[in-house]
């Protein structure tokens, strides 16, 4: 069965300098810090297995300090290299390249997932968040960041007649190749069709804009979006939203937690346990082979041959 032709287009960060450019020298401090505001507040304390898909560089990784292993997920092996290289090669931190619409993991596995700045580049978003619910465990926790088309700048745009798309109207908007925003009502709804219960919403980054970020001091910033944040109870005006939903998979197994082979299923075929053969995962039932290389385990394509 090959379903991934099937599939959407991949925004792929490969060779990608997006930490540094974007993140390091790209003037987007006060960005990353009311993030880690909003991550503070929708965490649990701690878990045992903390799945992040599209992790990156691991720019989020040390804000989940409570949880025992993390999975960092992100079809970049490149990024997934950066990551290493920030976060070591312990036990404690599990690296895969994948694919977010065919996830590699059996059911029910994770107690948490996150889940930020990514679904901005899923062409079929409730795919994407079909698989996050497969893989989590009934009544996990899932934390979800989208972008907002229903964002203040937009509108103010869209009235002033310099933008053609409404940001009123339910569909997403590409406003630049594999770049999506969507209506913050359209995600609830499709996460509450999913099962999920939506727990919290935060909007983040209240005062994304040049001037403000070029006169008034990053802290007073980040201290003023983290008094708005709770605003988003209410209302989503911002660029960017967070939720924290609950929910899972009802038919989840209690697997080895332990055990880092037994999270694995086969993203061709769906057969887990996956053999192994020290440089690869062997899939007995379809025989694909997956590379285990540099400790990154790598679900993109088989090295069959
Ligand atoms: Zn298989």
């Amino acid at each position: 069965m090959d379903n991934k032709k099937n599939n959407p287009p991949i925004c792929s960060y490969e060779d990608s300098d997006y930490q540094s450019s974007f993140w390091d020298k790209g003037g987007r401090e006060y960005e990353d810090r009311v993030e880690a505001v909003a991550l503070k507040r929708l965490l649990p304390k701690g878990g045992r297995l903390l799945l992040e898909l599209g992790a990156g560089a691991g720019r989020n990784t040390p804000r989940y300090t409570g949880y025992e292993r993390i999975v960092l997920l992100d079809y970049s092996h490149t990024q997934l290299e950066q990551a290493q290289q920030r976060l070591g090669r312990s036990g404690k931190y599990v690296y895969v390249a994948a694919d977010l619409y065919r996830l590699p993991f059996i059911k029910g596995l994770f107690d948490t997932a996150t889940m930020i700045r990514v679904l901005h580049h899923m062409t079929d978003a409730p795919k994407a968040l079909e698989q996050v619910w497969n893989v989590m465990q009934l009544d996990g926790t899932f934390i979800l960041e989208f972008a907002n088309k229903l964002n203040l700048k937009s509108m103010l745009r869209y009235w002033f007649g310099r933008q053609a798309w409404s940001p009123f109207t339910p569909e997403q908007v590409e406003f630049a190749r594999l770049n999506f925003d969507f209506h913050p009502k359209t995600v609830r709804n499709w996460l509450t069709n999913l099962g999920f219960r939506i727990e919290k919403t935060l909007t983040v980054s209240h005062f994304r804009m040049g001037i403000l970020k070029r006169t008034l001091p990053t802290p007073l910033l980040v201290f003023l979006d983290s008094i708005f944040q709770w605003t988003g109870a209410i209302f989503q005006w911002t660029p960017s939203v967070f939720v924290k939903a609950r929910g899972g998979s009802r038919e989840s197994v209690p697997g080895d937690r332990e055990n880092v082979l037994a999270f694995f299923k086969c993203p061709e075929c769906g057969h887990a346990p996956l053999e192994n053969n020290r440089t690869y995962l062997l899939c007995p039932k379809c025989r694909n082979k997956w590379e285990i290389k540099d400790g990154i385990y790598d679900f993109r394509e088989p090295v069959n041959g």
